[in-house]
């Protein structure tokens, strides 16, 4: 029997990442991940150059994406695996979000200019092509291509995370719901997974309270083991994954070979007594 090294978790340049979706499955396969999940946020544009590559390698891609939703007026990233990427709602949605996104980014740009850092639209757009998807990410990138921050992350803490001076906020109501993300997924056949579950700087109730909303909207898994976590909280959302009846998900929430803390495949192992999600996709 082989054994399986699973990535369910990862992005090209069809959203925020740095590689092609075929580098991207590339480098996975060079860091011995033989079941690989492409996630990008709010598009599947990347899946078919990432399955050519996959078949070349011999590999085993998984059709995954990850909807930005909201749920509280707060975003929460859910990842479908094993979705029909043609399917009309799912397809319908991502168009939708491409617009938010693309509005979204007029208004960052406006609020730079304010602080008198011009171009970034232009910027943005063009890195993020014609179809693609403009995230925080690229103006991270902009920020830092000019010099404006020392880094990616300065870029968050001066300019984009919640609450600084380009931040615009998309959780009152544009992204899709939590729910209909969960029913959306399920209609494209996929499994719906909840990422990256204590990223989001929840107080354990509130989390306790976004799983039981999960969970009865028909989620059914999370990610247990991510890309820079701890073993402590591998042991957290393990028990969460016990406690809810969710499958556990690993996924390196790879973007960039530049980001030396996140590689693809680099995983800790599943911890013992919870269900993973493998079986349900092979
Ligand atoms: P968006 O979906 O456009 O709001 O962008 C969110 C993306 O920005 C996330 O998927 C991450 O890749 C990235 N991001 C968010 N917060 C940070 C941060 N503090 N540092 C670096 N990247 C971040
Ligand atoms: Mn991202
Ligand atoms: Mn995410
Ligand atoms: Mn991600």
């Amino acid at each position: 029997m082989i054994e399986h090294r699973y990535d369910l978790h990862c992005h090209s340049t069809a959203s925020d990442g740095a590689l092609a979706a075929a580098d991207v499955v590339q480098r996975a396969h060079e860091h011995g991940v033989t079941v690989l999940a492409l996630t990008d946020h709010d598009t599947t544009t990347g899946l078919a150059a990432a399955h050519a590559q996959a078949d070349v390698l011999g590999m085993q891609l998984i059709d995954g994406v990850e909807l930005s939703t909201t749920w509280q007026k707060q975003c929460f990233h859910v990842i479908g695996l094993g979705i029909n990427p043609q399917h009309p709602a799912l397809a319908q949605t991502l168009r939708d979000a491409q617009i938010i996104r693309y509005e979204r980014a007029k208004k960052i740009a406006e609020k730079l200019e304010k602080k008198r850092i011009f171009g970034a639209f232009e910027a943005v757009s063009a890195a993020a092509g014609a179809d693609g998807m403009i995230t925080r990410t690229h103006f991270a990138n902009f920020l830092f291509a000019q010099g404006i921050v020392h880094s990616q992350q300065e870029a968050f803490d001066h300019y984009l995370a919640k609450g600084k001076a380009a931040y615009i906020s998309t959780s009152a109501s544009a992204w899709t719901a939590l729910e209909q993300a969960i029913q959306l997924i399920h209609s494209a056949g996929g499994i719906a997974v909840l990422a990256h579950p204590l990223r989001y700087s929840l107080k354990a109730k509130q989390l306790h309270r976004l799983l039981t909303a999960f969970k009865d909207a028909g989620g059914q898994g999370i990610e247990v083991v991510t890309g820079r976590c701890t073993a402590e909280e591998i042991k957290i959302a393990s028990n969460y994954a016990k406690q809810f009846g969710l499958l556990a998900s690993v996924g390196s929430d790879f973007h960039s070979p530049s980001n030396q803390w996140v590689e693809l495949g680099r995983l800790a192992p599943l911890p013992e007594g919870v269900e993973s999600v493998f079986s349900r996709l092979l």
